[in-house]
């Protein structure tokens, strides 16, 4: 059976009642959020692309890309293509995504689609 994970630590949990229940104390709210992407031996940060073997270590360490200073895991899955939400562009990797400019995006950095 799938865990559900909260996006903002990592931990996971049997149900979702017991992850809406407890506080989180790296959420933005206080409350742990549910992670929507599918269970993977890779996760990457939608901001900067790094990879990761897990959701715990991506939320354990910074992001100096992410306007909160955290790795926000991406829920989209892993995709030979990723394109940008606001130009269209497509990328072979999110790490190549992330690293170039974007003058159709708000905060002026290309942004993966789902
Ligand atoms: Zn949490
Ligand atoms: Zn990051
Ligand atoms: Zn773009």
């Amino acid at each position: 059976m799938a865990n559900f994970y909260c996006k903002c630590c990592g931990q996971d949990f049997p149900n979702l009642r017991v992850l809406t229940t407890y506080s989180c104390n790296r959420s933005d709210t206080g409350k742990h959020q549910l992670f929507e992407g599918n269970e993977s031996d890779v996760y990457l940060c939608e901001y900067c692309g790094t990879e990761f073997r897990n959701l715990k270590a991506l939320c354990a360490s910074n992001c100096i890309k992410s306007p909160n200073r955290k790795h926000i895991p991406y829920e989209g899955g892993i995709k030979t293509t990723y394109s940008c939400k606001y130009c269209g562009r497509e990328f072979n990797n999110m790490k190549t995504l992330c690293a170039y400019t974007c003058n159709k995006s708000p905060t002026g950095n290309h942004f993966p689609a789902r």
